[in-house]
């Protein structure tokens, strides 16, 4: 090795050894007989000291910009008092160098790499990732990345799972998106897709009795670009024989819990076990099914009031078939109007009309009730006392609180409140950064219809079981069927979902004919899992966990690109290889294939 310790070994307990480093040039500082230089590895920094009485190391030294690449050696001694650096592993020490020698220069990188991570522009960086991974901040997003997989691999390695690889050159296995195809040269004509998840495959391997099988398997999905995902990402991907959805959960929430302990010992995990939380109520108290439980402010319905009701956004949202829900802002009575109507325009990104709201002045009198000089509010003029006193009692508020109310059609109101009730967190100050609020959410639909396509399609993907009790209105009423799915969220947002699957192909059968998939269409697309069923496909179910999400939730990083070590843009592009780009024409000929540009 061209060093004997790293960068951040170092402390008085070295003092009087001679030692190597070698690294980076992370900035210097020329006091004319003293050059300070701050040597920067993966593991941290140490002040290097050269004194001009060491001629040459001094002459070497004084020609060394940020970023070259230099060894030391030199001698460890304690820093002079009061110039110690408790912020640094090795504050209390430097190292008097007796040679400097340059391993290679470096021309002035394009941002400052001693500097703060978050003020240059994102294009730039990864434009020049290998300059930006030299930060500490995405070394060290980097390295918690790969103590997460280690640790995840170890997890299941001890209890009995066996990592198995499955192919990248696949048959397209629809689960919702688009594919990424490749073509074949060895069959012209014909193509590969890359796995959206190893999902079948998996499942193949339960029925080849291998029982418990993980991967950390790297997935693809050709979707327009959303603002935080990739087209391609990695995930914890699991599948177990013999089990139902309450022994998947018993492996994963271990998983959690013990990956949370070690990697964030600062932060507490809200609840334990985890709470479970039907997909209705999360989205009846929520608004949405990846509920933030850091904090309370559930929302409220009073729809029942709206058909009686005189005021009009109220009876139109009702008769409507709509809904009416509510939340409420704690101290939000003293909001000003320009405050309140901000919380308006907010609600109106999410497709709202508008914002009903009452704040809660006064104090309720001895029944009770609040009399209407207590409230401030431009509607309730056009309620009455009795609907009032109905919305004041469901939302809880309590004096100097702000009632926030949406009527519309329930899928703009549920997402309207819940983005609210975030946004009320973040304004209220309700949100504990320290908590680690896991939940599971279950009972999911098991389809739902898409109104362009007209016809059902799997909300999970088709390999989903319907709960038992639930198969005999398939056919008949299959909005009402319920799902044996799980997701499982962090904090808000999902961070892994699974299912138990349909193991007898009687019943996938009949599931695939609801999507409306005619007995040729299911033989030519699963013909391969339809037939594996025949020869005892035992039950299974399994999981996935978003590996990329998990990291940058862990890492609190602002997007999953920063726990990517070479992510794409939002559009899709790698801006450091510049690509996608063009293939040659000897490529595409070997491949039989012509480009054939739509004209703009
Ligand atoms: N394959 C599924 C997915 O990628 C996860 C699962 O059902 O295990 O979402």
């Amino acid at each position: 090795m061209l060093k004997t310790h790293t960068c951040g070994a170092l402390s008085l307990e070295h003092v009087g050894s001679t030692v190597t480093l070698a690294g980076w040039v992370n900035r210097r500082r020329d006091h004319g007989g003293l050059i300070f230089i701050d040597l920067r590895d993966r593991s941290g920094i140490t002040q290097v000291t050269i004194d001009s009485d060491q001629t040459a190391a001094h002459e070497v030294a004084a020609q060394v910009r940020n970023e070259y690449v230099i060894q030391v050696v030199g001698k460890v001694a304690p820093r002079p008092e009061g110039l110690r650096n408790p912020n640094l592993s090795t504050g209390d020490i430097e190292v008097l160098a007796e040679t400097v020698t340059i391993l290679n220069t470096a021309k002035t990188p394009p941002f400052n790499i001693a500097g703060g991570a978050d003020e240059v522009d994102e294009a730039l960086r990864l434009k020049y990732r290998y300059l930006d991974i030299r930060r500490p901040r995405m070394t060290q997003n980097l390295v918690l990345r790969h103590q997460i997989v280690r640790f995840i691999r170890e997890y299941f390695s001890a209890r009995d799972f066996v990592e198995i690889e499955t192919p990248i050159l696949l048959k397209s296995t629809p689960e919702g998106a688009r594919d990424f195809v490749v073509p074949s040269r060895l069959h012209p004509g014909e193509f590969y897709a890359l796995p959206q998840s190893p999902q079948q495959l998996k499942q193949l391997l339960m029925v080849a009795g291998m029982e418990r099988y993980f991967q950390i398997a790297r997935c693809f999905r050709d979707e327009d670009l959303r603002a935080d995902r990739q087209l391609e990402f990695t995930q914890l991907d699991l599948e177990m024989s013999f089990v139902d959805a309450a022994d998947v959960r018993a492996v994963i929430e271990p998983l959690l819990v013990e990956l949370s302990q070690v990697m964030l010992p600062h932060k507490r995990i809200q609840t334990l076990p985890f709470p479970v939380i039907t997909y209705a109520d999360a989205v009846e108290f929520y608004g949405i099914d990846r509920p933030d439980l850091r904090f309370g402010q559930r929302l409220f319905n009073v729809t029942e009031l709206g058909a009686a009701s005189e005021f009009g956004v109220f009876k139109s949202a009702a008769t409507g078939g709509g809904a009416i829900k509510g939340v409420v802002f704690p101290g939000g009575n003293a909001l000003s109007r320009r405050e309140i109507d901000e919380l308006t325009d907010f609600v109106k990104r999410y497709d709202a009309r508008g914002l009903v709201w009452i704040g809660v002045a006064g104090e309720p009198d001895a029944a009770g009730h609040y009399p209407p000089e207590s409230l401030r509010s431009q509607v309730t003029k056009f309620l009455t006392p009795a609907e009032i006193q109905t919305i004041v009692a469901r939302s809880e508020a309590r004096p100097g609180d702000l009632i926030l109310m949406v009527a519309d059609k329930l899928a703009v109101v549920n997402q309207a409140l819940a983005n609210l009730r975030l946004e009320i967190g973040r304004r209220a100050g309700l949100i504990d950064p320290n908590l680690l609020a896991y939940c599971w959410v279950i009972d999911f639909p098991l389809l739902e219809y898409n109104e362009d396509e007209k016809r059902w399609q799997a909300v999970h993907h088709p390999f989903t079981s319907a709960r038992d009790e639930d198969w005999e209105r398939l056919e008949n009423d299959p909005g009402s069927v319920l799902a044996k799915a799980y997701d499982v969220v962090l904090n808000g947002w999902e961070i892994g979902g699974g299912s138990i699957r349909i193991h007898r192909s009687d019943l996938q059968d009949r599931l695939f004919a609801c999507l409306g998939m005619t007995p040729a269409q299911t033989q030519a697309q699963f013909g391969h899992l339809l037939e594996a069923f025949q020869y005892g496909a035992p039950p299974h179910g399994g999981i996935a966990l978003g590996i990329d999400r998990l990291v940058a939730l862990f890492a609190e990083a602002t997007s999953i690109r920063d726990v990517i070590a070479f992510p794409k843009t939002a559009a899709g592009t790698d801006l450091m290889l510049d690509s996608p780009c063009p293939v040659s024409d000897a490529q595409l000929a070997e491949l039989s294939i012509a480009v054939r540009l739509a004209k703009k």
